[in-house]
């Protein structure tokens, strides 16, 4: 049922509850503003109420703003998480235990090491990288010829569980937020509930992929689409302070909660977004086969659902133009967990009206100049 919205009119309305939106409410209402959330369906309904949940860093070579942004968004993390989670005295599953990547051929185990002094500039003392030998994780990997990767930057968290902690933190902070009220928009009013056109002193977008189309109609052209991920949750109760593992496209997941997830499938054309099929049986096979712990582990739940990729690939952020007071929080795409809370921080700037010292690639128009040519 829509629940009527109530005034006095907030400062900022927010528009979807994934991990963007819900990390812009609470990095407003830090700020002091007054802020609503309005939700289509439930808390974590799109791509955020999954089961993954790998914070990963990008290689650290041919260092660039996204990387210093991702950078510096996950060495900020875990004090971030602990704090939501003791406001919401929920568990947001957040651990940093690193990332271990068995090295397919001695050519790759030769760049890694290059890439150890790459780290060591671009990370300094925050996090290292090194190189471990073939027998260093004889339980996790046993088969890694050529040896293993192990960095100290990466963290997990569960993502479904991450949004309630979230939600719960921003209610304990007098946050509304409205669910199973779905936003359209229309020419009447910019956007408009079931109860009335959205009327607060800013907006913010953050609806996922079909966030792209409530945004087509303002900016005359689709910035963005879904990009399909089929994921899975076994009954491994590994060690909470396991590393991640990530080797050809495939994540295994050691979560805190003694459950191991397996991601994720890459898919630019689907039928339906939220089912999972024979790509899904592989990946399971392919994480059986690496990490033989899981071999008999039984499959608890199978999840799927779109990603929001902008044109670009980047995340897509900032105030929209030409409309005075609309800002967008998406295009998320694979790093949303990790940049979550940077993005939101960055976007309670754009509320501020302080500068948010977004890269070039985030912002808005950076995905709309090459509309004749979609870089998907
Ligand atoms: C299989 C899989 C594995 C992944 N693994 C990882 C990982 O390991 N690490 C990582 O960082 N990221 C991962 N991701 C990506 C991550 O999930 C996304 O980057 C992130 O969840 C996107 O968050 P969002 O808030 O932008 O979008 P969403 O989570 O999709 O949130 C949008 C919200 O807006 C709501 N909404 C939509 N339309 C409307 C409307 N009209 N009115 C009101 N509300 C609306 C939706 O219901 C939804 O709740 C994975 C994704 C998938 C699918």
């Amino acid at each position: 049922m829509a629940i009527a919205i109530t005034s006095p009119i907030p400062d900022v309305c927010v528009i979807g509850a994934g991990i963007f939106g819900l990390s812009v409410a609470w990095a407003a209402r830090q700020r002091g503003l007054t802020v609503q959330v309005i939700e289509a369906k439930d808390i974590g309904a799109g791509a955020s109420g999954g089961i993954v949940g790998a914070l990963s860093p990008h290689i650290p070579e041919q260092w660039n703003p996204k990387k210093q942004f991702q950078f510096e968004a996950l060495t900020t993390a875990e004090d971030h998480w602990t704090q939501i989670d003791a406001r919401s005295g929920l568990s947001s599953g957040y651990g940093r235990a690193g990332r271990l990547m068995p090295l397919p051929s001695q050519a790759a185990a030769n760049r890694a090491l290059d890439r150890a002094t790459d780290a060591q500039t671009h990370w300094g003392t925050a996090a290292a990288w090194s190189v471990l030998p073939p027998d260093a994780a004889p339980n996790l990997v046993p088969n890694a010829p050529f040896g293993l990767i192990h960095e100290t930057l990466s963290a997990r968290l569960h993502p479904l569980n991450a949004c309630r902690a979230l939600a719960a933190a921003l209610r304990a902070q007098g946050v509304q937020i409205l669910t199973h009220t779905p936003t359209q928009a229309t020419p009447k009013a910019r956007f408009e509930t079931p109860t009335g056109p959205i009327q607060a002193g800013q907006i913010v977008l953050a609806a996922g992929v079909p966030g792209f189309d409530l945004l087509a109609p303002l900016l005359g052209q689709v910035t963005g689409k879904g990009v399909k991920g089929q994921a899975a949750l076994l009954g491994a109760s590994l060690s909470p302070d396991t590393p991640v593992i990530f080797d050809d496209g495939l994540y295994i997941v050691p979560h805190a909660n003694g459950t191991t997830a397996i991601g994720s499938t890459s898919e630019n054309t689907y039928v339906d977004a939220v089912t999972t099929d024979t790509k899904l049986d592989a990946l399971i096979a392919q994480a059986r086969i690496l990490c033989p712990v899981l071999k008999a582990a039984p499959v608890l739940q199978r999840w799927a659902a779109a990603r929001p990729k902008a044109r670009r690939r980047d995340p897509m952020l900032g105030p929209v133009p030409d409309h005075p007071s609309l800002f967008l929080a998406t295009g998320a795409f694979k790093i949303g967990f990790g940049i979550a809370h940077k993005v939101g921080a960055a976007l309670a700037d754009c509320l501020t009206d302080q500068d948010p010292h977004l890269p070039e690639s985030f912002i808005v128009t950076h995905h709309m100049d090459r509309a004749d040519a979609p870089d998907y």
